[in-house]
């Protein structure tokens, strides 16, 4: 993944006070290519690398976590901002006299219909309104009827379907409709094109200028590759949107769409569609986008937390004294208890420095959070003598760290063992590390 190429790109880096220009360079051109995979328009991905680039050079290094990791979270921080930053009101506006008009636009199969249900059924449901949905496809043959029969599933009214009417006198008698039966809201669902042509961009435009909805709202698929930046460019110009939802997520898709349509309608992200059921609506959030994009949500607060959390001086002390090549039961401890303070074992070993190595030397040694504590319990029974010079603990000794830390002497056992081979193992990389072969490699 993005990050292991990013630790490969950073590994030679530590111990270093800042990213230089010409590492940071190193570690965008593997972001560039991320973003890229996840379908961020490229010129929508150059400006986020430059602004990215910006910030990241000359920015101190974290030395609790992997430089490569620093910088995706500065990346992350950088795609959260440009998807609308955290927090970011989401949902629909409806914040305008009744009856609020809300316009769907977007291509042909984006998802506008099921997507038209979709909210209905929200805001029906959740926020107690009364809907009125009406089709102006005109084009397709059985879109009316489509848009009916999901209003019938959803207990949400329908307009009456009239043969032959066009879309601007569907939607005039949609408003009047809604203004004379006390609707609170009123969807306007539109015909789409397989691709955008200017009869169909005139039409939406012009049903737009006669419903003067307060929320007109861009519906792509999340799949919507390079093409996003064009549609969105097309439809807020020609017609102007407020919004924007983005459908399927509940594909592989890695919602590179959403940062595109963001960059070049400046719109906000209000919805999700994450399926073909009529429930599946989901709140953007956008460091959950961000993460996919990355391809590594986990790793962005794991970064945060390590920074949060991990004692940087002690964290300093203990990598200097590794690489002296001394390793006590003390620095373990206090490794056990760094790691203690960040919650979660799984991918935070990997975040510690000189860790991550250890954990692939022991990978298959089973290691879990139970494991841990029970470790950290042992050292603490230990005197300081013993801690200090863990080759004087015999068998009467283990029976008295065993019963004072609720343990099994195998326990006690298990422990020395796997200090013994943590100890080996890091003389060895030591003495690598001294002949050059891996620089740095304990940080
Ligand atoms: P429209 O042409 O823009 O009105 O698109 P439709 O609403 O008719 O949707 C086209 C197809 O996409 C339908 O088969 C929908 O069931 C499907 N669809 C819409 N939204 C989603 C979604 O969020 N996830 C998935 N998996 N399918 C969706
Ligand atoms: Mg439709």
């Amino acid at each position: 993944g993005l990050s292991g190429k990013l630790t490969a790109v950073f590994d030679r880096l530590r111990g270093r006070g800042a990213l230089s220009e010409e590492d940071v360079s190193a570690a965008l051109r593997e972001v560039r290519v991320a973003l890229l995979e996840a379908d961020v328009a490229l010129p929508v991905a150059r400006d986020l690398i430059n602004k990215v680039r910006e910030r990241a050079v000359g920015q101190e290094v974290i030395r609790s976590v992997a430089p490569g990791q620093q910088v995706v979270k500065i990346v992350n921080d950088a795609l959260v901002e440009a998807l609308g930053g955290a927090g970011a009101p989401t949902g629909i506006d409806l914040n305008a006299p009744a009856p609020v008009a809300i316009l769907m636009v977007g291509l042909q199969g984006s998802g506008k219909t099921t997507s038209s249900g979709k909210i209905a059924l929200r805001l029906k449901n959740r926020d107690r309104k009364k809907v009125l949905l009406a089709s102006l496809d005109v084009h397709r043959p059985a879109a009316q009827q489509q848009l009916a029969t999901l209003a019938n599933q959803t207990g949400v009214t329908s307009l009456p379907i009239i043969p032959f009417q066009t879309p601007l006198e569907i939607a005039a008698r949609a408003l009047d409709t809604a203004k004379r039966e006390l609707y609170d809201v009123v969807i306007l669902d539109t015909a789409g094109r397989l691709a955008i042509d200017e009869a169909l961009m005139a039409e939406v435009a012009e049903v737009k200028r006669f419903a003067t909805p307060h929320e007109t709202l861009l519906v792509v698929d999340a799949m919507t590759g390079q093409d996003a930046v064009n549609t969105a460019r097309e439809f807020h110009e020609k017609v102007g949107v407020t919004g924007i939802v983005m459908t399927r997520v509940d594909g592989d898709a890695r919602g590179g769409a959403a940062l595109s349509m963001r960059a070049v309608t400046g719109a906000p992200i209000k919805l999700l569609g994450a399926g073909e059921k009529l429930d599946a609506l989901e709140d953007f959030h956008p460091e959950r986008i961000a993460g996919r994009i990355l391809g590594m949500g986990d790793i962005v607060s794991l970064v945060e937390k390590a920074a949060a959390t991990i004692d940087q001086a002690e964290a300093e002390k203990l990598a200097a004294r590794m690489q002296k090549g001394i390793f006590t039961l003390e620095d373990y401890a206090k490794q056990l208890e760094q790691i203690g303070k960040m919650g979660s074992l799984q991918g935070i070993l990997g975040m510690l420095p000189g860790v991550g190595k250890i954990k692939q030397q022991m990978a298959g040694a089973n290691l879990d959070e139970s494991i841990l504590k029970r470790q950290a319990a042992i050292i603490s029974s230990m005197t300081a003598k013993e801690r200090r010079a863990p080759d004087i603990i015999k068998a009467s000794r283990k029976k008295r760290i065993a019963a004072g830390s609720g343990v099994q002497v195998q326990d006690v056992n298990r422990l020395l063992k796997q200090f013994d081979d943590m100890s080996a193992m890091m003389k060895r990389m030591n003495k690598l590390g001294q002949k050059g072969l891996m620089r740095g490699g304990l940080g």
